[in-house]
């Protein structure tokens, strides 16, 4: 079975049941059987995106391979994207070793250098029906390591977001609508009008960054106003350093290491299955 891309993906995601496809990040490879775990237990399609950083930790084509391997062992349908990056040659990589999705993040440039270089990754990307997201407007918190300071938050204009999809056809639009990266702790405050705005003037999947922090209210409400893709990356972070300091701050050196693991695979399943239940 082949990577699907994300307009693939998201009309089986519709058909049994869903209004969003929840995109989940990977964060180091031993976590990944939890993910297919989840998408069996809930019969939800996957999607897993990976930072640029991670990319380059793991390799490509460990990721590709692995992902592929397991989609088909496990009958999943699978979308594999590569999350926020601002560099053209490395969204080539990703392409050129099998990712069946990217975001080409510009949301830091003015409008029409944003504008001017998704154009670019989308012509790359048509060659190889890849899927392209793109940004508008700065969410705030730390992404791959470099925050955002709150005075850079800006929410997206809907006369800007209406711009952006004339001139670049792009799949999906990650929009700011108040969500912030990484916000495990604090609750966001979603600009509820905004967003309907934005989804009346946009004919395009719109992409909530930041999903953690969401309460199950705004949830509920944002993936009925057009957010067909939602991101969860700090979750299943936390979960599964949480798991492995308790397991190895216990353990003894010549305790096999699986089993430092497993608590905090569990976990990952748990939390992940959890966040697809929500999107139903
Ligand atoms: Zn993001």
């Amino acid at each position: 079975m082949k990577l699907l891309n994300f307009k693939q993906l998201l009309p089986i995601a519709q058909q049994r049941g869903f209004h969003a496809v929840g995109s989940f990040n990977l964060h180091c490879l031993e976590m990944l059987p939890a993910y297919f775990e989840a998408a069996l237990d809930t019969n939800s399609p996957l999607m897993i995106q990976i930072s640029t950083g991670t990319a380059e930790y793991l390799g490509r084509e460990l990721l590709v391979s692995s992902i592929q391997s397991l989609a088909e062992k496990h009958d999943v349908p699978t979308c594999l994207h590569l999350d926020h990056c601002s560099n053209i040659d490395d969204i080539k990589k990703a392409i050129d070793s099998g990712f069946s999705s990217v975001m080409y993040d510009g949301s830091h440039l003015p409008l029409a250098e944003n504008i001017a270089n998704t154009n670019i990754v989308l012509d790359y990307a048509r060659q190889f029906n890849v899927t392209v997201e793109a940004e508008l407007g700065a969410i705030g918190g730390a992404e791959d390591g470099k925050a955002v300071a709150e005075s850079d938050i800006a929410f997206t204009s809907v006369a800007e977001a209406t711009q952006f999809v004339r001139e670049a056809d792009v799949d999906m639009l990650a929009v700011s609508i108040g969500t912030v990266h990484g916000s495990y702790t604090a609750k966001t405050n979603i600009q509820h009008q905004l967003l309907a705005e934005i989804h009346q003037a946009v004919d395009k999947s719109l992409v909530l960054h930041g999903g953690t922090g969401v309460s199950d209210e705004d949830m509920h409400y944002v993936i009925r106003h057009g957010m067909d893709k939602v991101n969860v990356g700090t979750e299943m972070n936390v979960q599964w350093v949480k798991h492995c300091q308790d397991t190895f701050s216990s353990g003894k050196v010549d305790d096999s290491v699986r089993k430092f693991f497993i608590p905090a695979r569990k976990a990952v399943r748990a939390v992940i299955a959890e966040k697809m239940r929500l999107f139903q």
